[in-house]
């Protein structure tokens, strides 16, 4: 059977996939076709989602299915990933009251922990 990929620039890739067979085949190859990155690849149809074990029925025959990319965060541009962890990541925190403190910080703000000086940086996002 037939289904067709709209990819991220808004181009219709016609794919031919087994009925039963897994995304996870056809996401291996539209990884060589649209270069996304396998691991970051979300197909969607509607309202429903699939991931790589998800199977071919014989519903999606002809339907056109929505690619999408998912990357860490949520963030598209590698320019808003580095904003985004400038503001979020590179932080220090309070060990006592888990305020969150710029990253050049040797007490803590709060009132409530008595401004203690025990920080720690902020952990790393895997
Ligand atoms: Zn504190």
């Amino acid at each position: 059977m037939q289904v067709f990929v709209q990819s991220i620039d808004g181009q219709t890739i016609p794919c031919e996939v087994e009925e039963g067979s897994s995304f996870g085949d056809l996401m291996h190859q539209l990884e060589d076709v649209t270069k996304v990155p396998f691991e970051h690849m979300r197909l969607s149809w509607g309202i429903h989602c699939y991931n790589e074990e998800s199977v071919f029925t014989p519903l999606l025959n002809e339907k056109t299915l929505v690619l999408n990319a998912r990357l860490p965060g949520g963030v598209i541009e590698p320019s808003l990933l580095i904003l985004a962890s400038k503001y979020n990541c590179e932080k220090m925190i309070c060990r006592k009251c888990y305020a969150r403190l710029h990253p050049k910080a040797h007490n803590c703000r709060k009132r409530k922990c008595g401004h203690c000086n025990n920080l720690r940086p902020k952990k790393k996002l895997k």
